[in-house]
C-alpha cells in the first residue's frame, strides 16, 4: 500500500492494515529511487513473509530491488521474520549496536519472548530464528536508501537497543518511530527487564526538536501530516513528570 512517493506499508497485522499476519508490525518498504529497503519484516509465522514480498508486488516493485533490512529493535513481532528475509533477499542487515547480538542468537531472555510466551503474545513453541546483522549503527550514523538519507537516533526506553530514524522525502521529512511513540502521544510501556521509563522520556526529548511532518509508528494510527504533535503530546506527559498513556 502506497502511502507517499518513499513509503508503502507492505505487512502488518490486527494493529495495523491487516496486510501480512496478525501479529505483525507495521511493514514499510523505503522507495529511495534506484534502492529499496525493508523496514522490520514482522513475526514471519508461516509463510507470512511470502505474503509481504506479494504485496511489494502488488504496489509495482520488484523485491529483488530491496538492497537493506533496516530493524529497528530486537521484539519478534519486528524481527521474527528477519532471518528468512535475510535469506531470501540480497540484502545488507542493519540493526543497533546493542541489538546486533542479541539479534545474531536469538537470545530468548534478552528479547523478552520468555516472558511474551509465557504471557500468550506468541505461540507456545515460537521461537526466535537468529539473524546475521551486518551493519551496526549507533547514535548520528547515517545509512543510505538511494537517494534518501536516514539518520540513526537511539531511542532506548521501550526496550534497549531501540533506533528511531528521521529523513527527508521528495515530499516531507519523517520520523520512523517503531515502538517509541503512537498516535495521541501513546507510550507503549510493558513490564519487561529492559522497558525503562528514565529513558524513555529522554528518548522522546531528543526527538521532539527533529523537524518531520509524518509519524512512522510501529503500530496503529499512521501520521502523513502534523505527526510531530504525538511527540509533542508524549514529551508534554514526560516534562510534568507523569506518564503519557499507554497502549496497554
Ligand atoms: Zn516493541
Amino acid at each position: 500500500m502506497k502511502l507517499t512517493e518513499n513509503v508503502h506499508v507492505v505487512g502488518g497485522g490486527r494493529f495495523g492494515f491487516g496486510l501480512s499476519g496478525s501479529l505483525d508490525c507495521h511493514v514499510y518498504l523505503l522507495n529511495g529511487g534506484d534502492e529499496l529497503a525493508l523496514v522490520d519484516p514482522g513475526l514471519g509465522l508461516k509463510d507470512d513473509f511470502s505474503t509481504i514480498l506479494e504485496n511489494i508486488r502488488q504496489d509495482g516493485l520488484d523485491p529483488k530491488r530491496i538492497r537493506k533490512l533496516i530493524l529497528t529493535h530486537y521484539h519478534c513481532d519486528h524481527v521474527g521474520a528477519a532471518a528468512e528475509a535475510a535469506s531470501r533477499l540480497d540484502v545488507e542487515v542493519v540493526a543497533s549496536a546493542f541489538a546486533a547480538p542479541v539479534i545474531r542468537t536469538g537470545d530468548d531472555r534478552a528479547v523478552a519472548l520468555d516472558v511474551a510466551r509465557a504471557a500468550g503474545f506468541y505461540p507456545a513453541d515460537f521461537v526466535l530464528p537468529p539473524c546475521r546483522v551486518d551493519t551496526e549503527l549507533r547514535e548520528g550514523d547515517v545509512i543510505r536508501v538511494g537517494e534518501l538519507a536516514l539518520t540513526a537516533y537511539e531511542t532506548p526506553g521501550h526496550c534497549d537497543g531501540h533506533l528511531s530514524f528521521h529523513f527527508a522525502g521528495s515530499d516531507r521529512k519523517y520520523l520512523l518511530g517503531a515502538d517509541l511513540v503512537f498516535w495521541g502521544g501513546r507510550i507503549l510501556l510493558q513490564n519487561i527487564h529492559d522497558c525503562r521509563i528514565d529513558a524513555y522520556a529522554s528518548s522522546v526529548f531528543k526527538v521532539e526538536p527533529l523537524d518531520f511532518d509524518a509519524l512512522l509508528p510501529g503500530h496503529l494510527q499512521i501520521s502523513l501530516r502534523g505527526g510531530h504533535e504525538h511527540v509533542e503530546q508524549a514529551a508534554k506527559y514526560f516534562r510534568q513528570l507523569g506518564v503519557p498513556p499507554n497502549l496497554m
